[in-house]
């Protein structure tokens, strides 16, 4: 493999604004991670996976895990999106880190999609892992 100068993550990641930052994305699935790495789960809660998208935008990568929570009445979605630079970088993340894990020790800000398609910032409660 060619190392590629290019490689960057999705610019939404550096807006202000998350629900701004979503709205630039325009996804093309790169691939489909699933919901299993190295004997984790990619996902919390009761179902989920994850999978890596290129922005049609920018030509920046999105790692996005999906997941859901099943409910009582009605079952609630959310999705996170991390910023990464290359396929490399979201494997990586995959093999280190199960569904908790990656929000507590991804370096920087990421998005969470909530069940009422409200985004929000993440940070990482953990500054230096
Ligand atoms: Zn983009």
């Amino acid at each position: 493999m060619t190392y590629n100068r290019e490689n960057h993550p999705c610019v939404g990641f550096i807006m202000e604004n998350a629900s701004a930052a979503l709205s630039h994305m325009e996804k093309e699935l790169v691939e489909d991670f699933g919901e299993l790495c190295n004997n984790h789960y990619l996902y919390i809660g009761d179902e989920g996976k994850r999978l890596l998208y290129k922005c049609k935008r920018c030509g920046g990568y999105i790692l996005a895990q999906c997941y859901e929570l099943y409910g009582d009445d009605e079952d609630e979605y959310f999705v996170d999106y991390f910023p990464v630079t290359c396929v490399e970088e979201a494997k990586d993340l995959n093999l280190r880190f199960d569904g908790y894990q990656i929000k507590e020790h991804f370096v920087g800000k990421y998005i969470t999609l909530d069940n009422y398609m409200n985004a929000h910032w993440g940070v990482s409660s953990i500054s230096d892992a």
